[in-house]
């Protein structure tokens, strides 16, 4: 089967590799849908992928006898193959799962926390191939419901969750002021993801012209350019000097987590959900009063079953609709060229679907 393999740094390619055969607990899925995330940048570009298998030690015996890392970790698709003890599935089911995998055993995954699994879990990989697995499917994958579209449903395998979750995990208030930093597609799901919360006055940071008008599609009222403006300091004129309740970080930037910190209420919570990559600290301004009391709060996305039936019902029900993110559509063997639209950030890209 053909998949995207990074056979080096910064360098994908397609390749046949052998078909995938179910472990005990995994199942294999047949893709309808990939696209490319922020995150499969970082995995690319930042080092060899023997960090990845130190960071996450199940790697090793997945990516036994294969040319390189397969790529991709956003998926949907149609269960091909069953391992043993997988209950929750039938071949041929539309499923998805969330991108971050945990065991369902270890104490984080017990407490909710699946995407800080303790207990053997890890980042999906090779969701921009023919075929995908998924470890411990039954714990993290769920069927999607016929109203929901593949392009709907991709989203809540990672950005829609992780960016709605930088809003819950703020315990953003109805009525709340939210100020995001950058609206790429992670930073756009925080904007809809506020509005779909309640909040008051949405204010986000953006200079790209595409981006400056899909934020306020999503819910924006204001869109400060931080070429024209401080971001910090008109956020403060906006909340008539007050701050914002809730500040998002939405790209990974050193810059924007700390105007993040500078344009937050006293009191008001921090919540960074960018990766920051190879970012080595943040600064910050301890001696600002506004430093005393307030919440930081990070997040990665979450996952387990429950998390994405949440999510399909938000679609379903709430009418929350983000699949106008999709501004291209690929084929899936052209992943490699996707990556490269992707990465100079080319013709208002945002996410690309790639269809087999
Ligand atoms: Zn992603
Ligand atoms: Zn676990």
């Amino acid at each position: 089967m053909q998949s995207c393999i990074k056979t080096a740094i910064g360098k994908v390619e397609m390749l046949d590799i052998p078909m995938p055969a179910p472990g005990p607990g995994e199942m294999v899925v047949k893709t309808t849908l990939s696209t490319v995330c922020g995150t499969d940048m970082h995995f690319l570009d930042e080092g060899p992928t023997e960090l990845l298998v130190a960071l996450y030690p199940p790697l090793a015996g997945f990516l036994a006898g294969l040319p390189g890392l397969p790529m991709g970790h956003e998926g949907v698709g149609t269960v091909h193959a069953l391992g043993e003890g997988v209950t929750r599935f039938q071949p041929g089911e539309r499923v998805i799962a969330c991108c971050n995998v945990g065991c369902g055993k270890c104490l984080q995954c017990h407490t909710g926390d699946y995407s800080i699994c303790t207990g053997g879990g890890r980042v999906i990989f090779g969701t921009q191939g023919e075929y995908f697995v998924v470890p411990f499917a039954d714990i993290n994958a769920t069927k999607v419901p016929d109203e929901v579209s593949d392009e709907q449903a991709i989203l809540a395998t990672d950005i829609m969750s992780t960016g709605f979750a930088a809003i819950e995990r703020a315990e953003m208030k109805i009525g709340d002021s939210v100020a995001i930093f950058a609206q790429g597609p992670v930073g756009l799901c925080a904007t809809a993801g506020a509005r779909a919360r309640g909040a008051g006055l949405v204010i986000t940071v953006e200079s790209v012209p595409e981006r400056i008008e899909a934020s306020k599609r999503f819910g924006a009222n204001v869109v400060i350019n931080p070429k024209e403006k401080d971001p910090a300091l008109e956020i403060m004129s906006l909340t008539n000097g007050k701050g914002a309740d809730v500040t998002v970080e939405a790209v990974g930037l050193q810059e924007t987590f700390e105007q993040a910190t500078r344009a937050v209420r006293p009191g008001g919570t921090v919540s960074s959900v960018g990766v920051y990559g190879v970012l080595p600290q943040v600064w910050m301004a301890t001696m600002a009063p506004s430093f005393r009391h307030r919440k930081i709060v990070t997040t990665l996305c979450p996952g387990g079953y429950d998390r994405l039936n949440h999510l399909l019902d938000i679609i379903r029900y709430g009418k929350v609709d983000l699949s106008a993110l999709f501004t291209h559509r690929m084929k899936l063997s052209q992943t490699p060229e996707a990556y490269d639209l992707f990465r100079d950030k080319r013709e208002g890209v945002l996410k690309i679907a790639l269809t087999p």
